[in-house]
């Protein structure tokens, strides 16, 4: 083993100590310095001959500096504590500069080691100023950014990532809390993100709805985040990382452009005064209606409308109450029309309506009557009665026109005949619709006049039993004494009546009106045995039916037991069941039921033997040929036989002579109803036939 000798160790430290990167002196108990080397001279710029001997107080930036530098460091280096700190020095030239300075104990004095940190400290500093930079940049553009660690599932982010989604700023969060900071339903969102971006899927980023939690309010807040994958070395996955940025206030701004947009939209194609859509508006829905009717085979009718007392109103009452005046007449059509029918204004005091699925005129006339012209109404505006007045013009797709101009434009010809003719208010573009809807119209006007008027009346057709010669019954038959037309039958009436949906007010007024008949003659004694009704199938299926029924017999004091309800074969098939829950409900109040016109409808025989009925009656047809057509022959024996199986009383209608009787009698039928007994008779003549029978 070789060791140093001593006057090589001293040469050693010597080179070492003259030209060490280290700046060294030497300071005494008094913190004179001794001793410096040549580094140390280059750091503070001084001579060896200028600082020995000195205070070491001149090295110091201040006299305050000196004296806390004893605390901090001289003071434990005298005392043998290795002291190493980062301090501030001054140079000659009066220039601050870092370092770090350690110092040992030798032997009574302090040697002190000093290296320039100058570089490293800038560095810091400029480190810190560039994230306060950052911190301030985030702030200002409300940008947050994180790193998601998919192993722990832990986040770190900045200050403002937490900011923005109002959670306390934190070390890390889990994921979880995060998660739970978003909306519910953009949670899936970020799921499917930490399923697919880690897999190298490029994204251009997604938007989510942060809720932050208010004292007594939910804020909500748009934002948009971007990530990337991290992998480690060996490829696998390690961290998600990237921004989150608060873009409310953009989203804010998009909302409030969009919902301007739409105002301006609104007001381009919608009346400024009513609201209703314009002529643009209304051409369009047309145009976009005949496509779809086209195609649906279905029929648009285009109702021109002008008030024939708008001018007056303006001139008399003034400009603000004619604007009220369109915009009372605007909603009142409005509410009355289906929502997929449009009104529109076009200007003055002329509206638009489109009638969509329409099936015939007469579906037009109900609605201009029901829910358009205000026929009978007074509309109050600003204290001003006013009975609305119009003339309407229709014209019809596909007949009077394929394209939305050409329909509007007969429309408005149409609407300009209806104000010329002044004999009603609204004319078709085809003139011989007009005539017919007004025909139609007229009658329904008729026809509830003839109720209050009592035009209606009964006549009364004698039911016989041929075997016994005896009075069974009478039916119920109305008539029409009509002011101009005279003597109306049902064929010439009843048609349109059901038609045009009247039967229900027809029938309330048979019924009342035999109940009477009926409990008048019980009362005076008179012995007709049943009287029958012939029952609408509407009627009955309507939901006022039986109450109206019940109310009239305890009103009339109509003995139950008396009425027949005569209900047509073939009518009352189409909703059975309910039919036969009626007539149940019916017979439960004590009431006959037979089956009319028997043989002509399409009953099957499962189906007649629900219904609550106890008799049969044969159609005429059949009687009219027997016993001379085979056909109808077998036809009139079988009802007969099914009524014997079925237990049914059974009668044949229309029965004009005596082979006719003979034949039914032959075959079990007693019962007849027929010209060969009577015709219907008046009250009056009815009354007499009961006397001498
Ligand atoms: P319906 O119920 O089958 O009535 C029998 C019809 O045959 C009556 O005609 C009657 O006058 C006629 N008739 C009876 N015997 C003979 C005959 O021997 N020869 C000929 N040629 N005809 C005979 P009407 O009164 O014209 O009634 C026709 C139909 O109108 C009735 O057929 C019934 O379905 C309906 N109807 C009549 N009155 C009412 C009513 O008050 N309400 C309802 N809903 N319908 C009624
Ligand atoms: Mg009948
Ligand atoms: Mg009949």
């Amino acid at each position: 083993m070789c060791s140093l000798k001593k006057e090589d160790h001293s040469r050693w430290f010597n080179h070492i100590y003259n030209n060490a990167h280290i700046g060294i002196f030497v300071v005494n108990k008094e913190r004179i310095i001794i001793d410096v080397n040549p580094h140390f001279c280059k750091l503070f710029g001084y001579t060896q001959e200028e600082v020995l001997q000195q205070s070491e107080k001149m090295l110091h930036t201040s006299a305050q500096s000196y004296h806390e530098f004893f605390d901090v460091a001289f003071n434990l280096a005298i005392h043998g504590i290795p002291t190493k700190i980062d301090y501030q020095f001054k140079h000659k030239n009066g220039n601050l500069f870092w370092c770090q300075i350690a110092g040992n104990l030798v032997e009574n004095e302090v040697l002190w080691g000093i290296s320039d940190i100058t570089q490293r400290i800038t560095l810091e500093q400029q480190l810190q100023a560039k994230s306060q930079l950052l911190v301030a940049t985030q702030t200002l553009l409300h940008v947050g950014t994180w790193e998601l660690d998919l192993d722990t599932k832990m986040i770190r982010a900045s200050d403002e990532f937490y900011n923005i989604m109002g959670l306390p700023v934190a070390n890390e969060i889990s994921l979880e809390t995060y998660l739970k900071s978003l909306h519910p339903d953009d949670q899936h969102i970020i799921f499917e993100s930490i399923a697919y971006l880690p897999k190298g899927v490029k994204t251009k980023g997604i938007h989510l709805r942060a809720l932050i939690h208010r004292a007594n309010y939910c804020e909500m807040r748009y934002i948009f985040q971007k990530g990337e994958t991290i992998y480690d070395e060996y490829g696998k996955a390690i961290k998600l990382t990237g921004a989150t940025i608060d873009v409310t206030d953009q989203k804010e701004t998009e909302i409030l452009l969009k919902s301007q947009k739409k105002r301006l939209e609104h007001q381009a194609f919608h009346d400024h005064l009513t609201g209703l859509p314009n002529r643009f508006l209304l051409l369009d829905r047309l145009n976009k209606m005949i496509e779809v009717a086209e195609r649906k085979k279905h029929k648009i009718a285009i109702l021109f409308i002008d008030l024939d007392d708008f001018k007056f109103i303006n001139d008399s009452l003034g400009h603000h109450i004619g604007d009220k005046y369109l915009i009372e007449i605007a909603n009142k059509i409005k509410q009355k029309l289906r929502s997929s029918d449009t009104i529109a204004r076009l200007g003055g005091d002329e509206f638009v309506i489109l009638l969509d699925d329409i099936h015939n005129e007469n579906d037009i006339i109900k609605v201009i009557h029901e829910n358009i012209a205000m026929e009978n109404e007074t509309l109050l505006v600003a204290n001003e009665q006013i009975v609305p007045q119009m003339s309407i013009g229709i014209s019809l797709f596909p007949f009077d026109g394929k394209e939305a101009h050409t329909l509007l434009k007969n429309a408005d010809a149409a609407m300009y005949k209806a104000k010329r003719d002044q004999k009603h208010s609204y004319s078709f573009y085809d003139s011989s619709l007009t005539q017919l809807a007004y025909e139609r119209m007229n009658f329904v006007k008729e026809l509830r006049d003839a109720i209050e008027q009592d035009e209606f009346l009964l006549n009364y057709q004698p039911q016989i039993n041929a075997k016994t010669e005896t009075l069974i019954g009478l039916e119920a038959l109305i008539r029409w004494q009509h002011p101009t037309k005279g003597f109306l039958a049902p064929a010439q009436f009843l048609p349109m009546v059901e038609e045009l949906g009247l039967i229900i007010e027809l029938n309330e007024w048979v019924i009342k009106n035999t109940f009477k008949q009926s409990a008048q003659w019980h009362h005076s004694g008179k012995h007709y045995g049943q009287l029958s009704i012939n029952m609408s199938i509407k009627h009955l299926e309507s939901p006022h039916c039986y109450d109206f029924i019940k109310n009239c017999l305890s009103q009339t004091g109509c003995p139950v037991k008396s009425i027949v309800f005569e209900i047509t074969e073939g009518h009352f098939m189409q909703k059975p069941q309910e039919v036969i829950d009626k007539l149940n409900q019916l017979c439960k109040l004590g009431f006959t039921i037979v089956v009319d016109d028997f043989g002509t409808g399409y009953s099957s025989l499962s189906y007649l033997s629900k219904l609550p009925i106890s008799g049969l009656k044969i159609d005429k047809s059949f009687i009219d040929n027997i016993p001379h057509i085979n056909d109808d022959v077998a036809i009139a024996k079988t009802i007969i036989e099914l009524a014997k199986n079925l237990k049914l009383e059974v009668i044949a209608e229309g029965v004009e002579h005596e082979e006719q009787k003979d034949f039914l009698l032959y075959h079990g039928c007693n019962n007849i109803q027929g010209y060969l007994y009577s015709k219907p008779l008046s009250v009056h003549d009815i009354e007499t036939f009961i006397d001498n029978y």
